[in-house]
């Protein structure tokens, strides 16, 4: 099997074990899902039903438990400024990792918060690490997997020093880890647009993060230009980004045996973006 596990983030609606039907469907062999209603705090526990489905269809279709990407509620903002709000996505956060746990996963990626302009950026950050902290400590088995941002509104995230700061605060190193999603770091203000741009953005996160950290990869153009901080995704070379960065991906050997996982635009061209990516690495 190719070393390249590429997929897109696909429906689950009807149940969990409805998901890796839809990733077999489209030529994936990685995928993302919502475990839950992303738009909703309450969710009703998964039942042993679903639970073994979605486990018989994994193994049936050859999706590893390291081949398939969790996301988190948006709903969820772990460095939320009132004390209030934070124990509630605290409480949601411990419950999203136990849903990964149940489903025998391995990842949960999710943004790591934002400061509302109440508290400022490195009270955010702390934060952040301990509700990771806690959440580490109640669970077992589950990697949290912090997302960067295009830091839209007062989202952090958006600067690989803030990933870089998360992660120092955290006590388990083993269970924390980043994905990249190339529209927002683009948005984010770090070039992709040349290999020789790619290059370099790549080497300043391995410089402040560290690929040993990087754990999957969301792989998506964008509608916003570069430093934009607008997160609007885009179909793979329509957009403000282009077709290099994804070319360039597919060649290099630090982005195999992770998730890369596509949030574009127009789910019914999904399997030809992904026979495109395979046809990259395939040269
Ligand atoms: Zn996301
Ligand atoms: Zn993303």
């Amino acid at each position: 099997m190719s070393e390249y596990w590429i997929g897109a983030h696909v429906s689950a609606s009807g149940g969990v074990e409805n998901a890796p039907e839809n990733a077999q469907a489209i030529g994936a062999n990685a995928f993302a899902l919502f475990t839950k209603n992303q738009r909703r705090w309450d969710a009703k526990p998964l039942t042993e039903t679903s639970i073994s489905a979605f486990k018989q269809r994994c193994a049936q279709y050859g999706f590893s438990p390291e081949q398939v990407l969790p996301h988190d509620s948006y709903l969820i903002n772990l460095g939320h400024p009132d004390a209030e709000a934070l124990a509630k996505s605290r409480a949601a956060f411990v419950d999203e990792i136990q849903r990964c746990k149940q489903l025998g996963l391995v990842w949960l990626n999710f943004h790591p918060g934002s400061h509302l302009r109440e508290i400022s950026e490195s009270e955010c950050l702390t934060r952040i690490a301990e509700s990771i902290n806690q959440a580490l400590d109640q669970t077992v088995g589950v990697t949290a997997v912090l997302e960067a941002t295009a830091g839209q509104g007062s989202n952090l995230g958006n600067r690989f020093e803030h990933l870089a700061e998360i992660i120092e605060q955290v006590t388990d190193k083993t269970r924390i880890g980043v994905c990249i999603d190339t529209c927002h770091i683009f948005a984010a203000g770090y070039d992709l647009r040349t290999p020789e741009a790619c290059e370099q953005t790549f080497a300043e996160f391995e410089r402040l993060v560290g690929f040993s950290y990087l754990k999957a990869m969301h792989l998506n153009d964008s509608k916003g230009g570069l430093g934009s901080r607008i997160d609007r995704h885009h179909s793979l070379g329509q957009g403000e980004i282009g077709w290099p960065v994804f070319e360039y991906l597919l060649q290099d050997p630090r982005f195999q045996r992770m998730p890369l996982i596509l949030e574009t635009i127009e789910p019914a061209i999904w399997p030809e973006e992904i026979q495109q990516l395979r046809n990259f690495s395939a040269v």
